[in-house]
C-alpha cells in the first residue's frame, strides 16, 4: 500500500504543482480543468496552503454538502492535521473551522450569503469555485458576485474548477482569462448501448433494467467493480435489495461464466452499497477502499459519483440515463425535484468513471440513437428553478436591478418577473422593487423565504413561534419523519407502523402532528429506542434538534419574540362501536393560529378536494392572472396526499376525516408518477378569504412591479374579483 503522501504524488495535478502556482501569482482569474479524480478538489488548495504563505485563507466552494465534508475530511488526513485546526468545512448549521483554518471547504451557498454580508470577502485572499460545471444556481450567482468583488479587491485571487471541456464560457466571463488544463491519465471505455431501448421507454423500468445489467456484469465480466448511476435514495434503496436478492440465489458454479475455483482472481463474492448523499452512506469507508481480491463492489449511486467523489477501482459502469435535478415546476409555482434525462455531457462523465485506473466497459441501458438525442449540456441550474431566494439574496445587496445582474447565462426574465411579484407578495420587496426590512429579516434565515415569512409572522402576528420553529425545523430538513416498512417486511409490521403513526397523528395533518412526534419525542429523552418503536426517523429530530436551536439564534438576533401558543380545551371521542364510546375533554395546543403563519407564506400552496376521491385540484390564484404565460395551459393539476402523510387515508381506514376535508395547504409537491403533496393540513377557505391570503391575491391582481404592465393585471384582477367563489373547479381524476 503506497503512503498517503505516495498517493498525492501520483496524482495526475502533481507534476504541474509549479505551474499552478506560478499561474495562480500571475493571474487573477483562473480557470483550471481536469478530469474527474485527477487531483483538483483535495490537492490544488493544498499547494496554495503549503506552498504559498503569502495567502491568507483560502476559501473553496462545493456544490454539494456532503461533498465538502468527504473532500475536508480526505484533506486534513493528508495535511497531517485534525479536522477544523487547518482545514475544515463550513456548511450550512455545520461549523467544523476554527480560528486558524487557513483552508475552508464549504457549499457555494455558504460563501453566497457570506458575499451578502461582506461584498469584499475580506477574510480570504483566495477563492475557488469548485465544480463549476455543475452549474448551480448558487454558483452562476457567485460569478456575478465575484466579478463585483475582484472590481473592489484586485489582489484577490479567483480560480474556477471544472471537470468538463466546456470551459470556453467561464473564462470569456472572467475577462478572457487563461484555461489551465491538466490532462488526464485516462484509459479506453468501451461503451454498449442497450439498442432496442429509447430512454423515453426507459423512464418506468430503469431500476430493474439496471440491476439485471449489474447482475449481467457480476455473472458474465471479469473481476473488477460496478458503478449503478440511479437518480435517489429511493431507487437506490430498491435496487440494493433486488440486486442482493438476486445473488442470494446465485450458483457460482452454474451461473458464472469462465467459473474457475482455483483462479485467484476469480470473483466468488460480492458487496453491494448504496451512496447517496447522506452521511451515512457516504462515510461507509469500504466504498472507498479497493475490492479484496476474489470479490467485487457494486454501488449504486446518485449523481454524488460522476465527478463529486471518485470511487477505486470502477471498471464498469451502468448508467441508467437519468438524474433527479431541482426544477422549476410550472404547474404548481414551485421547485421540485424531477427525474430527468441527462445531457450527452453527463453520460460522458459518467462512462469516464470506468476507465480511471485500467480499460473499462460502461453499459449504457438506452440506445446510441437516444444517446444522440439527449441535449449537449445540462441546463444551468438558474434557468430551471423560481430563483425566489437568489432574488432576494441579490436584493439584499442593493442589487435592485435585478434584470440587468451580471450573470453568466441569464435567467428566463418571466422568471425573474415572477420571484419578483412572489416576494413582493410576502412583503420582502416594495412596489418598487426596494428590499423591506421585512425582506431584511427573511434573508437572515438560510431558508426559503416562504418559510422565513412563516416563522416571522408566527413571532409578530400570531404568537405561536416557539411551535412554528419546531415545525419548520423540521420542515427545512429533507428526511421524511416517518418511516415505512418495505412490502416485503409483511401485513403484520405495515399494521404496526400504521398502528403508531395513528397515534401521533393530529387531525389537522402535518403540521400538528410533526409537533405530536417532537413532543413525545423529547418527553422519551430524545430516545432512539422511541424512535425504532414508534416507527419515527431519529435523524430528522436530531437535524431538527439542531436546525432548531440555530433558527432561535437569529430569531433572537433579530428581536422576534419567542411565544408559545394558548391551549385549548377539545372534545374527544374515544373508543370505537364495540366497547361503547365516550367523550372526554383534552386541552391541546391550538392548531389555528400555527396553521394560518404557515398560510401567510404557504398562501399559494392550497388545494381543494376534487369529486370526493383521494384527488386535490390546486388552486393557483396567480395564474389566473398570468396572462398568455406558457403556465396556464394547466392551472389547475390534480395533487394526491404523500401516503405518509397523516391526513392520508391509511391513517384513517374509515375515512371519517378524511371526508371533512376540502381545503388543504401543502409545503411542497413531489413527484413519483404524479404530482404527490407533502406536509398537508386543513384549512379552511374563510381564513384564506378573510386573512393575508386572500389580501395578497388582490395585491397581486394590483401589483405593477418593475415594468409589469398594470392594465393586464387590472383586467385580470376585474375577473379575479368577479369570481366571487374563487375555488378552483374540479378535476377529473387520472386515479380510477
Ligand atoms: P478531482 O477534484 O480532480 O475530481 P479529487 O481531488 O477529488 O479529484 O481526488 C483525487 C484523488 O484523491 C482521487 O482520485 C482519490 O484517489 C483520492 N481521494 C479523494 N477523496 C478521497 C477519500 N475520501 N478517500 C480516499 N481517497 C480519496
Ligand atoms: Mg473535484
Amino acid at each position: 500500500m503506497p503512503s498517503i503522501d505516495q498517493e498525492r504524488r501520483l496524482l495526475p495535478t502533481y507534476e504541474y504543482k509549479q505551474d499552478l502556482i506560478d499561474a495562480i501569482r500571475e493571474h487573477s482569474f483562473l480557470v483550471v480543468i481536469g478530469e474527474t479524480g485527477s487531483g483538483k478538489t483535495t490537492q490544488i488548495p493544498q499547494y496554495i496552503l503549503e506552498e504559498m504563505p503569502e495567502m491568507k485563507k483560502i476559501g473553496v466552494t462545493q456544490p454539494r454538502r456532503i461533498a465538502a465534508i468527504t473532500v475536508s475530511k480526505r484533506v486534513s488526513e493528508e495535511h497531517g492535521t485534525p479536522l477544523g485546526k487547518d482545514v475544515g468545512y463550513l456548511i450550512r448549521f455545520d461549523d467544523h473551522t476554527s480560528s486558524s483554518t487557513r483552508l475552508k471547504y464549504m457549499t457555494d451557498g455558504i460563501l453566497l450569503r457570506e458575499a451578502v454580508q461582506d461584498p469584499t470577502l475580506s477574510q480570504y485572499s483566495v477563492v475557488i469555485v469548485d465544480e463549476a460545471h455543475e452549474r448551480t444556481l448558487e454558483t452562476d450567482v457567485l460569478f456575478g458576485l465575484l466579478k463585483k468583488t475582484h472590481r473592489l479587491r484586485p489582489e484577490l485571487k479567483i480560480l474556477v474548477m471544472s471537470a468538463t471541456l466546456d470551459v470556453e464560457k467561464f473564462s470569456d466571463f472572467f475577462d478572457e482569462c487563461p484555461i489551465f488544463e491538466i490532462p488526464g491519465r485516462t484509459f479506453p471505455v468501451q461503451i454498449i448501448h442497450h439498442q432496442s431501448m429509447k430512454i423515453n421507454a426507459l423512464k418506468s423500468n430503469f431500476v430493474s433494467t439496471a440491476v439485471e445489467t449489474a447482475f449481467y456484469i457480476h455473472t458474465k465480466e471479469k473481476a473488477g467493480d460496478v458503478l449503478v448511476f440511479l437518480t435517489g435514495q429511493a431507487d437506490i434503496d430498491r435496487a440494493c435489495q433486488e440486486f442482493k436478492d438476486k445473488c442470494n440465489e446465485l450458483d457460482y458454479n452454474r451461473d458464472v461464466k469462465y467459473y474457475d475455483v482455483e483462479d485467484e482472481e476469480q470473483v466468488k463474492d460480492v458487496s453491494v452499497y448504496p451512496l447517496y448523499a447522506s452521511l451515512e452512506t457516504m462515510e461507509q469507508r469500504a466504498v472507498f477502499e479497493l475490492s479484496r481480491r476474489g470479490s467485487r463492489k457494486v454501488v449504486f449511486s446518485t449523481n454524488v459519483a460522476q465527478t463529486s467523489v471518485t470511487i477505486p477501482g470502477i471498471k464498469y459502469v451502468v448508467d441508467s440515463g437519468f438524474v433527479k435535478e431541482k426544477s422549476y415546476d410550472p404547474n404548481t409555482g414551485m421547485d421540485a425535484l424531477l427525474v430527468t434525462s441527462i445531457s450527452k455531457a453527463a453520460a460522458t462523465q459518467r462512462a469516464g468513471r470506468a476507465g480511471r485506473t485500467a480499460p473499462g466497459k460502461a453499459y449504457r441501458l438506452y440506445s446510441s440513437e437516444s444517446f444522440e438525442q439527449l441535449p449537449d449540456d445540462t441546463i444551468p441550474e438558474i434557468q430551471r428553478s423560481s430563483l425566489l431566494s437568489t432574488v432576494l439574496a441579490l436584493k439584499r445587496m442593493n442589487i435592485v436591478d435585478v434584470l440587468n445582474f451580471e450573470f453568466i447565462d441569464k435567467p428566463d426574465e418571466t422568471l425573474v418577473m415572477k420571484a419578483l411579484s412572489q416576494l413582493f407578495l410576502l412583503g420582502a420587496i416594495d412596489n418598487h422593487g426596494v428590499i423591506t426590512e421585512l425582506g431584511k429579516q427573511m434573508s437572515q434565515f438560510p431558508l426559503s423565504p416562504y418559510l422565513s415569512r412563516v416563522i416571522i409572522s408566527s413571532a409578530m402576528e400570531y404568537e405561536c413561534s416557539e411551535e412554528v420553529l419546531t415545525i419548520a425545523s423540521v420542515l427545512a430538513g429533507d428526511n421524511d419523519l416517518f418511516r415505512a416498512p418495505s412490502p416485503r417486511q409483511g401485513e403484520d409490521l405495515i399494521a404496526e407502523a400504521e398502528k403508531c403513526k395513528l397515534k401521533l397523528a393530529h387531525h389537522s395533518g402535518d403540521h400538528m402532528t410533526i409537533l405530536n412526534v417532537w413532543n413525545e419525542w423529547r418527553r422519551n429523552d430524545e430516545s432512539r429506542r422511541w424512535c425504532r418503536d414508534n416507527w419515527v426517523n431519529h435523524k430528522a429530530l436530531a437535524n431538527a434538534k439542531s436546525v432548531r436551536s440555530q433558527l432561535i439564534d437569529i430569531a433572537n438576533q433579530l428581536k422576534l419574540p419567542m411565544v408559545r401558543t394558548r391551549r385549548i380545551e377539545v372534545e374527544r371521542t374515544n373508543g370505537g362501536k364495540k366497547e361503547g364510546r365516550s367523550k372526554e375533554v383534552v386541552r391541546e395546543v391550538d392548531a389555528v393560529p400555527v396553521l394560518k403563519s404557515f398560510l401567510t407564506g404557504y398562501y399559494t400552496n392550497i388545494a381543494n378536494k376534487a369529486s370526493g376521491r383521494s384527488v386535490f385540484s390546486h388552486y393557483a390564484p396567480d395564474q389566473h392572472l398570468a396572462e398568455k404565460s406558457s403556465h396556464t395551459s394547466s392551472a389547475l393539476v390534480a395533487l394526491y396526499l404523500h401516503p405518509l402523510c397523516a391526513l392520508s387515508d391509511m391513517f384513517d381506514r374509515n375515512k371519517t376525516r378524511y371526508s371533512q376535508i376540502e381545503w388543504v395547504m401543502y409545503m411542497h409537491v413531489t413527484y413519483t408518477n404524479r404530482a404527490v403533496m407533502k406536509g398537508v393540513s386543513k384549512i379552511l377557505w374563510d381564513w384564506v378569504r378573510s386573512g393575508k391570503g386572500h389580501e395578497r391575491i388582490r395585491q397581486l391582481a394590483t401589483a405593477h412591479l418593475n415594468g409589469v404592465d398594470k392594465k393586464k393585471f387590472d383586467k385580470k384582477r376585474k375577473q379575479l374579483l368577479d369570481d366571487s367563489s374563487a375555488q378552483a373547479s374540479s378535476v377529473e381524476s387520472s386515479d380510477t
